[in-house]
Parts: C-alpha cells; sequence; structure tokens
C-alpha cells in the first residue's frame, strides 16, 4: 500500500499478475474503492473499512473480481460495461470467443480469470463529478481499451487514474468494442488535462515526469503494429487469423496458455484492419484484406 494524500491510498499490485490491478482507496465520509480488484496481501488494508462504494474502470475481471466480496457497496460503471459484469455468456461474447475459435479454453476461461457475475448497480458517464465527502473527482471516459473504459481525474491532487492505459506496458484491446482510433484519442485526452501524475491500474502505479513523451512512445505502438500488418499483408498474408499466427501484439511470440492469447491477437489484428480500414490503407472484402 502506498500512500497518496491523507484520505487516498493505492493498494498496489507491484507486478502485472491477473487478475488484480493497483486500487484506488479513499477513506472519507463515503469510503470508494476506484476498481476492486488488490491482491490477498492488500486486501488486508480493508479489514474493518465498510466500503460504501466501487466505481470501476470497466468490466474486466482484474479489474473487478472482488465486487461480489463488497454486497453493501454500491458499484458504478460505464453503461458498455454493464452486460459483461453481469453474465458470463456476455464476458466471453465480448472477449470475442463467438467470433474467433478458442473452444478448447471456452469452458475453463470464466474460471481462470475469477469471474463472479455482480450487476451494476448505476453509470458511470464522461464529466460526471464523484463526491466522497471531502475528495472529488472527475470521471473521464477514456475508450479504446474496452467500449466503456474510464479514468478517474483528481483535480485538486493533479493526478488521473487511468487502469489500463499503462504507458509502461504496451497497449491491449482484444475486445469486440475495442478500438484503436478510440484508443489513441484517449491518450489525446489524458495529455490535455495535464495531470502531473499517472496512477496506472497494471505495473508500476505511480508514473511521474515527463507524461507526455511516455504517453507518446505508447501511442507510437499502434503505429508500428499497424506497420508490422501492412508488411505482411504485402507478403501474401490476408485474413487475421494468417496475420495472427505472427504474433505481432506480442513481439513474435506467444505467453501460454497461446490459445487465448492467439484469441487476443486475433481480436487486436481485427481492430487494427478495421482502423487502416478508416484510414483508406486497407480493402476489405468478406474476410479478406489488401493492401490499397
Ligand atoms: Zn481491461
Amino acid at each position: 500500500m502506498e500512500k497518496l494524500t491523507d484520505r487516498i491510498k493505492i493498494l498496489s499490485n507491484g507486478k502485472y499478475v491477473l487478475p488484480y490491478c493497483n486500487c484506488l482507496l479513499i477513506e472519507d465520509e463515503i469510503n470508494c474503492l476506484c476498481d476492486s480488484s488488490p491482491t490477498d496481501q492488500e486486501m488486508e488494508h480493508l479489514k474493518g473499512i465498510n466500503i460504501n462504494l466501487i466505481v470501476n474502470s470497466h468490466g474486466h475481471t482484474d479489474h473487478n473480481s472482488r465486487n461480489h466480496e463488497f454486497p453493501d457497496a454500491g458499484v458504478l460503471l460505464h453503461h458498455v460495461e454493464h452486460e459483461r459484469v453481469a453474465s458470463g455468456e456476455a464476458y466471453l461474447e465480448a472477449y470475442g470467443f463467438n467470433h474467433y475459435w478458442a473452444e478448447d479454453i471456452r469452458p475453463l476461461y470464466l474460471n481462470a480469470v475469477k469471474y463472479n457475475a455482480r450487476p451494476a448497480d448505476g453509470e458511470l458517464k464522461d464529466g460526471q463529478v464523484i463526491s466522497t465527502g471531502e475528495v472529488e473527482f472527475q470521471v473521464v471516459h477514456l475508450p479504446g481499451h474496452s467500449g466503456g473504459h474510464c479514468g478517474f481525474f483528481f483535480p485538486r491532487e493533479g493526478f488521473i487514474f487511468t487502469a489500463d492505459i499503462n504507458p509502461a506496458i504496451k497497449p491491449f484491446y482484444a475486445m469486440v468494442d475495442s478500438d484503436v482510433d478510440d484508443f489513441i484519442r484517449s491518450i489525446e485526452k489524458i495529455k490535455q488535462l495535464k495531470p502531473d501524475m499517472l496512477i496506472a491500474g497494471h505495473g508500476k502505479a505511480i508514473n511521474r515526469g515527463d507524461l507526455n513523451s511516455m504517453l507518446a512512445a505508447f501511442s507510437d505502438e499502434f503505429y508500428r503494429r499497424d506497420e508490422e500488418i501492412l508488411k505482411k499483408l504485402r507478403e501474401g498474408k490476408c485474413t487475421v487469423k494468417d496475420i495472427a499466427e505472427d504474433a505481432i501484439t506480442f513481439d513474435g511470440k506467444f505467453p501460454q496458455p497461446k490459445s487465448i492469447y492467439y484469441l487476443h491477437e486475433c481480436v487486436m489484428i481485427w481492430k487494427h484492419l478495421q482502423h487502416l480500414e478508416r484510414t483508406g490503407e486497407v480493402v476489405c472484402q468478406g474476410d479478406t484484406y489488401t493492401v490499397r
């Protein structure tokens, strides 16, 4: 745990271990968690604290897997994410299981990621201001990683909690409603807020210093992947599944178990091809893509 202010603490995960994330604990008139997947060790810090409110950045289990452990807390998240936290089938659909083959892993997946259905109690909206008493923060819709992904901006304290926009880790956008253009715009939106500090959901929580350069390097990864995909198309590959074999977003080597990362790769390649269609660089006919 790291103390940010008298009222705000980071329950930090330290390393990128799933299904956990760095979470914020606000101890105030209303006790609030921003994301709710601290490790067992960090959960110790919540003993004796009655959590009244949980705001989830989005509906992935590594950000909300413990919602069901706080039955008295109100849970808020963006409406795009509501269905997937209420239904395992909707969660699998959102991850592309119905679009690309992953039947071997499908029966195991929800347990592996500690999925527990817990419907939301209300919505988060872009620009909404939430007050817990002394502390006030603003909801910032930052889609791209998923359609309803949000960050939380604390203007008085000068920081933003960006959940799955982690400049120290490469971008990930493997949902059916992920979007490369939205993701790039969301990174720009963070820059416009000019935070002094960025609290990420995974890896090192506190990011300070030249955040603009850090975020620019993070954005550049999308363009690097575009170029790799265009190269594969020029070499004769023409479908999502063919291009996905080369693990471009995983630097050429799939982590284990391969079938789940291959599924993620398929969705991310598909998202790039949609983006390249919009820029006019690629043409799609059926499931075949060619460079214009
Ligand atoms: Zn996520």
